[in-house]
């Protein structure tokens, strides 16, 4: 059986706890590979690496360590499609989803080659009588990244990049279920030229993260994934005295107003509803249409396109999505559209039982919709993370609002109109991070910055653009005066003012 290995001090290094953890292929529902969950003291080993490397790194100035994330951007696209393929074998998604995972974690490392712009400071000249004062941002050491199995591209470049533009060395940890980009991300990021210790990656679980997050020479954890997790990571890293930022889970809704295009929004909403099988923290599981006219021709506009989507294996290119991650995932998934039943939820496509011939035990589920769910229905209130979407009736714009606004995840959202004065009064007053105007799924681009609110992000500083920047470093401002550079001062007992 294939293992997958830590990658610590620019070199693949077996894993010595006895742990480890199955690695399926949710294509054929066999397991592929194993993956070594790293102890505490394999971990120790990773971080005394990256303590090692980090101050070398730092020296190198900035346009040099830019250099490198060029060149490592050249040998990601170079490598694509053998990347793309081997992370839709291990996660599941479509080969033409896995590429545009990959592209959208490349554009936060093009973001960071601008890392000599980002980190120049703040100079103030004549702040008092011969007296300068300049900020500069400095990095944190060795810092570390936990990252979900959906993105196992996109978001560990979310972290590292700027992480490492910035000077600090990167522990990542990528999730348990698709290990094996993250470790190639790494072997490329040293083939660009990085210094073997500045990125690490060590496999593992729980645990793992519980090391990870005592381990005193941390200086910093970010953090994807579910909202509960999420919420514990803060608060043991905080009390550890780390900087943290996580990231939780979403139910994103999609708001329909009547004067909407309807059939542009039908295409936009199922394919953010169904795409990746609905295992994106930015999907669409929620639909809102507004009044009873818009509720009945979306709901036949839907079922129209839903019937039309074609579930496949990852490489089959035709397919809109493949399957969900794990078997358990599958289940979990099941038990909520049973849920839905149970609960009064009118189930109006129902994907469960589909057999893929040839790939019969694969972890494949059909598109689900419900029509007619209420906001106090469990299934409504939970995060279902699966190829199932929801409509839930509103009559007025008001009451669109409130419905994500009051929901206990606030990650994205999208309202379709042809009113600017609605989307504006939408945009300004709705309770959520990221906001799509006729946009299904709202991340913002590499220059900007991702964060959810509410349970979908602990944290004050967002993923990438400049927030990504201000977390991987901290301020350090000095105030200077030369003798001769301005008149003396006599001994002082009062705070000193530049008065
Ligand atoms: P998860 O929370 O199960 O796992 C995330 C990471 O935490 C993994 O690396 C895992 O090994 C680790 N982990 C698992 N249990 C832990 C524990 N008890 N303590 C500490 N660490 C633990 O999430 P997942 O299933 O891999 O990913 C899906 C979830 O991530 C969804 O809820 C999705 O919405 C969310 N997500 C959020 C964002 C965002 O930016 N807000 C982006 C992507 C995914």
């Amino acid at each position: 059986m294939r293992r997958i290995e830590h990658f610590i001090g620019g070199a693949a290094v077996a894993g010595t706890s006895g742990r480890h953890g199955d690695v399926f292929d949710p294509n054929t529902g066999q397991v592929q590979a194993r993956v070594s969950l790293a102890s505490a003291d394999e971990l120790d080993r990773a971080v005394q690496a990256a303590v090692a490397a980090q101050r070398g790194w730092a020296a190198v100035n900035p346009q040099r360590r830019a250099r490198v994330l060029f060149e490592f951007k050249r040998l990601l696209e170079a490598h694509m499609d053998e990347l793309a393929e081997l992370l839709s074998s291990e996660h599941g998604k479509v080969v033409a989803d896995s590429r545009g995972d990959l592209q959208r974690g490349l554009e936060v490392v093009e973001f960071s080659c601008g890392i000599p712009h980002l980190l120049k400071g703040e100079y103030t000249q004549g702040a008092g009588p011969g007296i300068d004062v300049y900020s500069a941002r400095q990095p944190l050491g060795v810092v570390a990244g936990v990252t979900p199995f959906n993105f196992p591209g996109m978001i560990p470049m979310w972290m590292f990049g700027p992480a490492i533009a910035c000077g600090n060395a990167f522990i990542l940890k990528p999730s348990e279920r698709d290990p094996s980009v993250p470790v190639r991300l790494a072997e490329l990021m040293l083939e660009a030229g990085l210094p073997p210790g500045v990125l690490n990656v060590v496999q593992g679980d729980k645990d793992t993260v519980e090391a990870i997050l005592r381990h005193p020479e941390i200086k910093a954890v970010s953090f994807v994934g579910s909202s509960d997790i999420a919420q514990s990571v803060y608060a043991l890293g905080a009390a550890h005295g780390k900087r943290i930022q996580a990231m939780g889970g979403a139910k994103n809704h999609g708001i329909v107003l009547p004067d909407a295009d309807l059939d542009q929004a039908v295409a936009d909403i199922v394919g953010a509803a169904f795409g990746s099988a609905g295992e994106r923290c930015m999907a669409l599981p929620v639909v809102v249409p507004v009044g009873e006219d818009t509720a009945a021709a979306l709901r036949g506009k839907l079922v129209a396109a839903i019937a039309a989507l074609r579930v496949g294996v990852s490489t089959d290119p035709q397919a809109h999505y493949g399957p969900v991650v794990s078997a358990a995932h599958k289940a979990k998934i099941e038990g909520y559209i049973q849920a839905g039943l149970d609960e009064g939820a009118e189930l109006v496509l129902d994907g469960r039982g589909l057999s893929l011939s040839g790939h019969e035990r694969g972890f494949f589920l059909g598109p689900s919709l419900f029509d007619h769910v209420t906001a106090d229905m469990r299934t409504y209130r939970e995060e279902i993370f699966g190829p199932v979407l929801q409509i839930v009736r509103a009559d007025t714009l008001e009451e669109a609002i409130g419905l994500p606004s009051r929901h206990q995840y606030g990650n994205g959202v999208a309202v379709f109109t042809r009113s600017g004065d609605a989307a504006r009064e939408f945009a300004e007053r709705v309770e959520v991070g990221m906001v799509g105007i006729n946009v299904p799924i709202p991340v913002p681009v590499a220059y900007h910055s991702f964060g959810g609110w509410k349970r979908s992000g602990f944290a004050d500083l967002n993923q990438y653009g400049q927030d990504g920047v201000r977390f991987y470093t901290r301020t350090k401002t000095v105030t200077q005066r030369w003798p001769g550079g301005g008149a003396a001062s006599e001994q002082s007992f009062v705070i000193p003012t530049m008065r």
